[in-house]
């Protein structure tokens, strides 16, 4: 497995079998992503230190960002101005928890030495 398909798949970077995920959440109820400690099959830390994943915030807003623009792109030659901000808004707080997993996995495989 190639560290694109760990990413996407959301496994450790060291065995690529062990999820990085215990329950990924689900946006409609407010139920937040929660993580495993370390891995189930290798043991990988997936948390190096305390406030480690405060960097991934940039990769949070990068992926934000991404969506917005490919949102606006499709939307705006047919929505007004007040539409198409409900709903890059609303597609930012469908997108918050896939956002939310993609980026401590992407900051987690940035560091995984
Ligand atoms: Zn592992």
């Amino acid at each position: 497995m190639t560290n694109f398909q760990g990413i996407v798949r959301c496994k450790c970077p060291k065995c690529k079998t062990g999820k990085i995920f215990e329950d990924n959440g689900n946006v409609f109820v407010l139920r937040a992503p929660r993580m495993h400690a370390v891995c189930s099959s290798c043991g990988y830390k997936f948390e190096k230190e305390p406030g480690y994943f405060i960097g991934s915030l940039y990769v949070s807003y990068a992926l934000a960002v991404a969506e917005m623009l490919f949102l606006f792109c499709i939307c705006f030659p047919f929505l007004s101005f007040e539409m198409l901000f409900l709903v890059l808004i609303l597609g930012l707080l469908l997108l918050s928890f896939f956002n939310f997993r993609y980026a401590r996995t992407i900051w987690i495989y940035l560091f995984q030495l």
